[in-house]
């Protein structure tokens, strides 16, 4: 029996009359292929001489609530693995990890692409230029990778321009089976590519296979689904009349992504713009290039035809502001710095290109004194330090209500005290290093800029001394005590460094929360039902989270208030950002208004 087994190969079976499938111990079905094994009415069956036929519907476990948030479809790999640990404990197998066995190690570089992706073809920059990828755990280079200019991006434009009619008059159902075919490849490489965005951003292994690639097949499933059901209305006119609205694809949309989750953003926007009929043209992160290279090959495995989606690595002042003020893009879907939203926002006023931007944050995690303490400081732990705090809606801003602020601090830095710091291909490590020394070192340039505006280190903001991280990008997770008008509580750090700040009651927590410019998420930890809607219809930001923090599913918005951006990835509001609205009327009477007749 094979290890992985998607939907084609539930769908073989049925067609050769085979009614039952043997799972064994390490076999992994896509979503994909226990749908389609319930539509077929195939019966999941374990192997293994002492196990129980199982009815197939069993296979998909009801999640159980977690006080952590995650992305949803990374909680049920979670949930899997856990249940899998119980199982061991009692005497039963080991954990099983996504593709089977827990993965280690860094991915088999020679197998890695380096090179543009326009077109459907693999090619050099015009200009020969490369760029290295370093991880970020030694500061060893990776690998070189061609580095785009603004030929190679004129180049991947007219490639996305020809490819546009096609791709976006392809009947539904074929365009809708190629992105489910890409959420299922990714599904099936998922250990390859996990090793492989742990090595290039420097985050632990586990994390980005079971948060990241979850999160990155996800929303093709989702928007794969949503291609059959863009439609538009018929409005109410008088019977002479026959007016419509029409939903269109924007044309070529130009994506410009950051280096934390590289493969994620990459997929959240590329499907969505696909499933709408758009053809794009990814830049992708100069720090973090590979796995966007990785999502070029699978698309082109999946039959996506040559041109739909170029992968155009570079860096950000020559590829990205060539692509940001392109005559030849229609849209620009940008996630990254508000700094430089701001540059993107400017580049595409010179065409009025439509421009969405998913920008930074210091989102608050608000511990209210009747919360349940425990879930509190589980889910504000893990809301700062999943992927080192280098997350744009990492709650990097803790707020306590003072009756249990003295014992909330104690706990969150007894939690934070047990985080494993270490090399980020090892299983067991669960704070990797940062993305390159430049950003580790201004990430030690707030912890003395909190020290010398008078907030208090609780825990942290040293290297840690474990000899074989003396080379990376690594520092201990950081816990200040201070108030919300010191800088390290008003400016993004984008590392492992967490203010917990003090208040007094519902209103003085709402205005802490809103004082700062950025308004992306907020977490509330409340047992109180009325406070908790009354909290979050006062706070501005995009995305609220009650008794939990950090879960983004495919189905819901998440964009920014304030300078946290502006439009929105995933939910159908995505899907609406790459798509034009056009209305069409139609004189259907027999009259005819003659203006200058009398
Ligand atoms: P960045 O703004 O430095 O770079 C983002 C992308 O923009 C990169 O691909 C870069 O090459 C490109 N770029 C740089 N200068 C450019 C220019 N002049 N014209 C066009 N493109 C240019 O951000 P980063 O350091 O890669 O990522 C970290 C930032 O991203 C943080 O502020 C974080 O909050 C934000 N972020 C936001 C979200 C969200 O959904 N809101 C998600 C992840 C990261």
């Amino acid at each position: 029996m094979k290890e992985f087994v998607t939907a084609d190969d539930i769908r073989a079976l049925a067609e050769q009359g085979e009614r039952e499938l043997m799972v064994r111990e390490h076999t992994t079905l896509t979503d994909a292929a226990l749908d389609a094994a319930r539509m077929h009415g195939v019966r999941l069956v374990e192997g293994g001489a002492t196990s129980q036929p199982q009815p197939a519907g069993d296979a998909v476990a009801a999640l159980p609530v977690t006080p952590g948030g995650l992305p949803a479809p990374a909680l049920a790999g979670l949930v899997r693995e856990q249940a899998a640990a119980g199982r061991r404990e009692q005497g039963g197998s080991r954990p099983s990890a996504p593709g089977g066995e827990p993965i280690e190690g860094p991915p088999d570089i020679g197998s890695l692409q380096t090179k543009l992706l326009i077109d459907g073809g693999w090619s050099d920059a015009a200009g020969g230029e490369t760029v290295p990828t370093i991880d970020p755990a030694t500061n060893h280079t990776i690998v070189d990778v061609a580095a785009a200019g603004p030929q190679d991006i004129d180049r991947a434009v007219r490639a996305a321009r020809e490819a546009l009619p096609a791709w976006r008059d392809m009947e539904p159902e074929k365009r809708s089976r190629i992105l489910l075919r890409i959420a299922e490849l990714i599904e099936a490489d998922r250990d390859r590519l996990a090793r492989i965005e742990s090595h290039d951003v420097g985050k632990p292994i586990r994390e980005a296979a079971l948060v990241d690639l979850p999160a990155c097949w996800d929303p093709w499933r989702f928007y794969q689904g949503l291609v059959r059901v863009i439609d538009g209305r018929v409005l109410a006119m008088p019977t002479s009349s026959l007016d419509y609205v029409r939903k269109e694809p924007m044309g070529v949309v130009g994506m410009i992504i950051p280096w934390n989750f590289p493969l994620h953003i990459a997929c959240r926007k590329g499907s969505a713009a696909l499933a709408a009929g758009n053809t794009v043209v990814l830049k992708a992160p100069e720090l973090a290039p590979l796995t966007c290279l990785e999502l070029g090959r699978i698309a082109l495995e999946a039959g996506l035809p040559p041109g739909v989606l170029n992968v155009v690595p570079g860096l950000g002042a020559t590829a990205g502001a060539a692509l940001a003020e392109h005559p030849g893009v229609d849209k620009i879907a940008f996630t990254g710095s508000t700094v430089t939203g701001r540059t993107v926002m400017r580049a595409g006023a010179g065409t009025i290109k439509r421009v969405s931007l998913e920008l930074g944050g210091k989102s608050p995690s608000i511990v209210f004194a009747d919360a349940d303490l425990e879930r509190a400081v589980i889910g504000s732990v893990f809301g700062i330090y999943l992927a080192q705090g280098e997350v744009c809606s990492a709650g990097s801003r803790v707020l306590v209500e003072r009756p249990v602020y003295d014992e909330f601090v104690r706990r969150f830095a007894d939690k934070a005290a047990g985080i494993r710091v270490g090399m980020p291909h090892r299983w067991s490590t669960q704070l990797g290093a940062l993305i390159n020394e430049r950003q580790c070192q201004r990430v030690y340039e707030y912890v003395e800029i909190g020290k010398a505006e008078g907030a208090t280190v609780v825990a942290g903001g040293v290297r840690p001394p474990d000899p074989e991280l003396a080379g990376g990008n690594f520092i201990e997770p950081t816990i200040f005590a201070g108030t919300n008008d010191m800088r390290i509580a008003q400016e993004e750090i984008f590392g492992p460094v967490v203010v917990i700040v003090p208040f007094d009651g519902e209103e003085e927590a709402v205005r802490i929360a809103n004082d700062v410019r950025y308004g992306l998420a907020a977490g509330i930890w409340t047992s109180d039902v009325g406070r908790a809607h009354r909290v979050a219809h006062r706070l501005e930001a995009g995305s609220i989270w009650v008794n939990q923090y950090g879960v983004y599913p495919s189905e819901a918005p998440f964009g920014g208030y304030k300078e946290s951006g502006t439009g929105y990835d995933l939910g159908l509001e995505s899907l609406s950002e790459y798509l034009e609205t056009k209305n069409i009327h139609l004189n259907i009477g027999t009259d005819t208004l003659d203006w200058y007749g009398s």
